[in-house]
Order: C-alpha cells, then sequence, then structure tokens
C-alpha cells in the first residue's frame, strides 16, 4: 500500500516546516511506503527553499515548483498528475485540517471505498464572514448545479488510484475539484472532522479569488444560470402582452388615453436591464467555450525535486 499526499504551498514559510513533521509522523505510523508531494504554487517567499531542504534531508518528500501562481485548484491538478500512490491524499499546508483525520481515511479506504471525504462539522478560527459566504455557497451550489456535492466538505481528501485517474481524463481549464470528484461516483464516504484556525500566516484566499473559484463551482457544474435567461424571457413577454392588451383596449374603446410615456420609460428600463444581465451570463459561457477552446496546459512546472523518472506534464 503506497499513500502520496499532495500540499498545495502558496507562501506558505511560517508553516512547512511543522507541516511536514506532523504528516511525516502520521503516516509513518501507518505505512512504511508513501511519498509527500509539496507543490509550491508560485510562491514569493521562502517556501521553495524550504522545500528544497526538506527534499534533501528526506527522499520520501517531492516538490513540484509551479512557474508561476496557477491558484490552488490547478496546484493540487499539478500534485494528481505526479502522484504514484494506491491512495492519493489532499492536504492543505496550513495544517487547519488536522492530518490525523487521515488515518480514518486510510481504514475507510481498506474497508473498499474509494473516495474518503472530510466534512467540516466545525470552523474554528475562521472569520463570521468566512464561514457565512461558505455556507450560502454550497448551499446556492447544490441549488443550481447538476451534481450534488456533498455540504461543507473541501478538498481534505482520499482518493483510490482509480478516481484519480478518472479525474487526470477531464481536462477542463475551470477545475473545481470537489465537484469533479462527485461527478465521478464510485463509493464515497464522509469523515466528520473539526476544521481548526490557521497554524500561522493568513488565508490565501482573498475575497476576489473566493468569488472566481464560487463562479467557476457554479458556472462549471450548471447550466441553470443560462436557462434563467429563457424563463425570464418567457415571463418578461407574458407580462409584456397584457401591458400591450392593456394599451390597446385604452386606445381603442375609451377616450382617457393619454401619452404614457411612464410606462414606455419603465418598460424599456426593465427589459434593457434583462436583456444586459443576460448577455452578461452568456458571454461569461463564452468566454468559458473560448478559454477550454485554446487547449493551454493547466499549469507549468519550473522545477521538480525529487522524481527520478521524468513525468510529462498535461
Ligand atoms: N493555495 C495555493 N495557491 C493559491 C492559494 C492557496 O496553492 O493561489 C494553497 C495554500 O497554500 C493552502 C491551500 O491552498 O495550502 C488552502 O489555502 P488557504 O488555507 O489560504 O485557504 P482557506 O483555508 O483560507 O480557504
Ligand atoms: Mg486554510
Amino acid at each position: 500500500m503506497f499513500i502520496s499526499v499532495i500540499i498545495p504551498c502558496y507562501n506558505e514559510e511560517e508553516v512547512i516546516n511543522e507541516t511536514n513533521h506532523r504528516l511525516v509522523s502520521v503516516i509513518e505510523h501507518l505505512t512504511p511506503q508513501f511519498e509527500l508531494i509539496y507543490v509550491d504554487d508560485g510562491s514569493h517567499d521562502q517556501t521553495p527553499h524550504l522545500l528544497r531542504k526538506l527534499q534533501q534531508a528526506d527522499p520520501r518528500v517531492h516538490a513540484i515548483l509551479l512557474s508561476r501562481n496557477f491558484g490552488h485548484q490547478m496546484a493540487v491538478t499539478a500534485g494528481l498528475d505526479h502522484a504514484a500512490g494506491d491512495a492519493i491524499v489532499l492536504i492543505d499546508a496550513d495544517l487547519q485540517d488536522p492530518p490525523e483525520v487521515i488515518e480514518e481515511m486510510v481504514y475507510q479506504w481498506s474497508q473498499g471505498y474509494h473516495v474518503a471525504y472530510g466534512v467540516r462539522t466545525e470552523r474554528t478560527g475562521e472569520t463570521i464572514f468566512k464561514r457565512w459566504t461558505a455556507k450560502v455557497f454550497y448551499r446556492l451550489i447544490n441549488c443550481l448545479s447538476d451534481v450534488q456535492i456533498p455540504l461543507d466538505t473541501g478538498d481534505f481528501r482520499l482518493m483510490d488510484r482509480q478516481v484519480v485517474e478518472a479525474l487526470k481524463i477531464m481536462p477542463e481549464r475551470d477545475r473545481f475539484l470537489r465537484g469533479m470528484v462527485s461527478w465521478v461516483g464510485f463509493r464515497q464516504v464522509a469523515i466528520p472532522y473539526q476544521r481548526s484556525p490557521r497554524l500561522a500566516g493568513v488565508s490565501k484566499y482573498s475575497l476576489w479569488k473566493m468569488i472566481r473559484f464560487a463562479t467557476d463551482g457554479i458556472l462549471s457544474f450548471s447550466l441553470v444560470p443560462l436557462r434563467m435567461t429563457i424563463w425570464t424571457g418567457i415571463f418578461t413577454f407574458g407580462f409584456s402582452l397584457i401591458g400591450i392588451v392593456y394599451a390597446l383596449v385604452l386606445r381603442l374603446f375609451t377616450s382617457i388615453w393619454v401619452p404614457g410615456w411612464t410606462l414606455l420609460f419603465i418598460s424599456v428600463l426593465f427589459i434593457g436591464g434583462i436583456q444586459l444581465v443576460f448577455l452578461g451570463v452568456i458571454g461569461e459561457y463564452i468566454g468559458r467555450i473560448y478559454r477550454e477552446n485554446k487547449q493551454r496546459p493547466l499549469y507549468l512546472v519550473r522545477e521538480r525535486l525529487g522524481f527520478e523518472k521524468k513525468i510529462t506534464e498535461s
């Protein structure tokens, strides 16, 4: 049983040594055969340097240095492409997800489950704003999307080789891994755990990154925003039919008609507004089609540390 652990790192110099220490002691206890794959996502701090030192000190540590910041999901993707394990674990570098939970995940895996995902029962040390937005997001995406993503899960999970092979043949650019893992199916089991505060440093997910991540999650798994266009169109059209009949009746059968610019004004604004909104929605999808079409690589590797054989990137 060979276990790979993937740890994406973006400016994590304050935590990386402690994280490595905790991970090694937990996994060593489970199996003698494992690898830790750190993916440096274009950090500006000492992270790459620290990873180099960790790798030199311990051959079970591997590191992939990306050529720039590609974002958390791409960093994880790079790790998945390089992982050799029978089971692959994803975990954040900041120890918010306790490594001890991996033991339970491995147990479930040995019982025949293909995916064991962590569900956060409690999030201590995170702002109310973050907890609230995360809560709304997971509920919104499940209302809108075609695949059900388990509530309050992150990327902290164990996946069987089969699942990872399935993910590797899903080449989409807008990667929302937890949605993709739900989509592939297989036997999945939830493992509740408490999410602790960050060990050190600040969250690398800015508000802007969170919004982008949420949009990716919704748009890449749902056609509902596009379908809403049709329903709103039908609704507005029905509404305007009533208006038209009303105007005609007034004009033809009564003498109280006045130049009704109020109605005209409001309806023009209303229709114009709705059209702009949905042009935006359509534009967003077209932009995504455009991006997929370019077929660019998902990430670029600057250096690989500790991998003997050359691996081609996707
Ligand atoms: N991360 C990354 N690239 C990024 C942002 C984050 O590789 O552009 C990594 C980060 O180093 C951490 C994990 O993704 O290991 C989760 O990030 P963070 O803890 O900052 O997010 P939060 O827990 O606040 O959602
Ligand atoms: Mg974190």
